[in-house]
């Protein structure tokens, strides 16, 4: 089995050396184990996040990945099913079953398993969940995501299309724009190349904004919020701004624009609403198979190119879901 090792904790942005690929012999499954082999696995922000305060060095790196059962002493996991893991970089694995979750059921035959690490699967679920839960987002209303072109942000966009709201969209590369108007989002802009932020903003809607779905943070945040309506809602999902920060920012604090505008920010975990998970599943597994959602993928091929991925994605190289396809 090969196995990804943080070397050295992240400063700034992730580089290739603080990454080392180990190989390890694994011991043959015991009764009541199963062998899993990595089929699909995923990079996501938070292993940058987590990484400060979750790791150590010579840890193997944290992470979920679309597993396959090749040995199975285990009547409950039999040779040839799909499961969901949370292993780790790695491209084996001996599990007793816990923490293990089948697939959902009735995943039809022609949708890649690749989703489930996806827009069928957590990031779809987050997207949902803030959209829902923490937004309550109504038809008409205008809604603001950035990070839009990313695995959480095109469900975000995609979902407030179906329930017939404004989108407007921020993301960092004129594919990018090209890509989200191509989906439906109404507005779209990239953040990197615009004169000016507040001036992008206002153009894309002049009225402002009711609901801001929040990945970025940082300075995008600061000048989002002076563009709420009066009453906005924010549902606070991630910071990716800030991830690769080695010391934490300090202000501007929000706190006037949001005594004067009266808006309501919400920090979320999509797990949350684990309890609604299979039933969340299936609506997104409809809407995929309607044609509402589509569910792009930025797909590298390779265990090896693991890190290689990693970095990229906090770079901003996907397009929809960065995935590892071993
Ligand atoms: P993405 O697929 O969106 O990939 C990350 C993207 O972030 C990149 O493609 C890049 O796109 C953008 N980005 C990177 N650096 C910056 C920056 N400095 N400023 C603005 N954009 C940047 O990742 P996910 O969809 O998986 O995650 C999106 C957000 O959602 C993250 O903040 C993540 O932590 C959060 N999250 C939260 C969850 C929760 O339960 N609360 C669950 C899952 C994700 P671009 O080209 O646009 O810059």
């Amino acid at each position: 089995a090969k196995s990804w090792i943080l070397t050295k904790l992240f400063d700034g942005v992730p580089k290739d050396s603080d990454f080392k690929l180990e190989v390890e012999e694994l011991p043959e499954p015991k009764d009541g184990e199963v062998l899993l082999e990595s089929v699909y696995l995923s990079v996501d922000p938070y292993m940058r996040a987590f990484c400060s305060f979750r790791m150590k060095e010579g840890d193997r790196m944290i992470g979920t990945q679309v597993s396959k059962v090749i040995q199975s002493k285990n009547p409950a996991f039999p040779v040839g099913i799909h499961v969901l893991s949370n292993f780790g970089w790695r491209t084996h694995a001996v599990s007793d079953g816990t923490g293990l979750t089948p697939i959902m059921p009735d995943w039809p035959q022609d949708v890649s398993l690749s989703l489930a690490l996806g827009a069928i699967g957590m990031p779809g679920l987050t997207a949902l969940y803030g959209i829902e839960e923490v937004l309550g987002l109504q038809e008409g209303e205008t809604l603001l995501v950035n990070a839009a072109a990313g695995a959480v942000g095109l469900v975000v966009g995609q979902i407030a299309k179906i329930k017939g709201c404004k989108v407007v969209g921020s993301t960092g590369s004129d594919a990018k724009v090209a890509y989200l108007k191509e989906l439906g989002f109404d507005e779209a802009f990239n953040y990197k190349t615009v004169a000016s932020l507040d001036e992008a903003l206002r153009k894309a809607s002049p009225d402002g904004y009711d609901c801001l779905f929040e990945n970025v943070g940082g300075y995008f945040s600061t000048v989002a919020l002076q563009h709420m309506k009066n009453f906005g809602r924010i549902a606070v999902c991630g910071s990716i701004s800030v991830y690769n920060d080695s010391t934490p920012q300090t202000g501007p604090y929000p706190h006037l624009t949001m005594i004067f505008k009266q808006l309501k920010m919400e920090g979320f975990m999509q797990g949350r609403w684990q309890h609604k998970h299979p039933e969340s599943l299936k609506r997104l597994m409809a809407w995929f198979k309607e044609g509402k959602l589509q569910c792009r993928e930025h797909i590298t091929k390779g265990f090896e190119k693991m890190p290689a991925a990693f970095i990229g994605m906090l770079q901003g190289e996907n397009i929809g879901k960065a995935i590892i396809a071993v």
